[in-house]
């Protein structure tokens, strides 16, 4: 919270003209994109699937229960899951120059959009827990991109963030060409609880906040961890969903 809302007044007393997030042009004001690039967005609104964040063309392929064919077949480890934006063209560079770009101001223009979606998973009293990424990645980067975010949402919508409730404890490789068992494997090791939270997380509807949601194997692992500790909700609150996903490829209970 602090560390967003310290560069939040940096980025207010810098001495150049505000300029729009994605393409530079001139804005009226620090932290937001042109009328170009906003209307590039592709916001998720409904109708999408309450599980996997998709949208879908008509509310006729939601079930009663809200979800999408493929979820109510096999629903995601986590309860509910809410996108802000579909990972695509600006939305996609705003997350990966957060990532990897130290664009940390994009987190304050992603932060908002993600509470307006996901005002229905921040409950009262919930707790907002970034993905984790391994401490030589921290130490790369400098920040967790989903603890910035992570703190952007607590501070919105007036919740606690704790963003050490995580632990990645070894690295993992890239995920994206791995068999979705492979992929379960890996990750499933990488990610624990720190011992001393688990008091924060009992009986807890958690809220786990990450910049993109791609295969769901990673936010799957950290949901059976916050599960096992005895959480009483997880929902999934991300930037960005990644949209031409196959059904087999989101990890989901068996
Ligand atoms: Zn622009
Ligand atoms: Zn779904």
């Amino acid at each position: 919270m602090a560390r967003v809302g310290s560069l939040g007044r940096l980025a207010l007393g810098v001495l150049y003209p505000p300029a729009c997030l994605h393409c530079g042009a001139d804005v009226v004001q620090h932290g937001l994109l042109c009328a170009a690039c906003f209307g590039r967005l592709r916001p998720v609104v409904v109708p999408f699937c309450k599980a996997c964040a998709v949208p879908q063309v008509s509310s006729a392929m939601l079930g009663v229960t809200g979800l999408c064919p493929a979820c109510e077949r096999h629903h995601p480890q986590w309860g509910q899951a809410r996108a802000a934006f579909v990972y695509e063209s600006v939305a996609r560079e705003l997350i990966l120059k957060l990532k990897y770009a130290d664009q940390i101001d994009n987190a304050a223009f992603l932060a908002p959009q993600m509470v307006r979606i996901g005002q229905d998973v921040l409950v009262p009293n919930a707790l907002v827990v970034p993905v984790p990424v391994h401490r030589w990645r921290l130490f790369r980067r400098r920040y967790n991109q989903a603890a910035v975010l992570a703190h952007g949402v607590a501070k919105l919508s007036g919740l606690p963030c704790q963003p050490d409730v995580l632990v990645r404890v070894r690295r993992t490789v890239p995920l994206a060409s791995f068999s979705r068992q492979a992929r379960w494997d890996e990750v499933a090791q990488a990610i624990t609880l720190r011992p001393s939270r688990q008091g924060l997380v009992h009986g807890r509807d958690v809220v786990l906040v990450d910049d993109v949601l791609t295969t769901g194997a990673t936010a799957a692992a950290c949901t059976r961890v916050l599960l096992n500790a005895g959480a009483r909700s997880v929902s999934l609150l991300v930037a960005g969903m990644v949209p031409a996903r196959a059904e087999s490829d989101l990890d989901r209970v068996d």
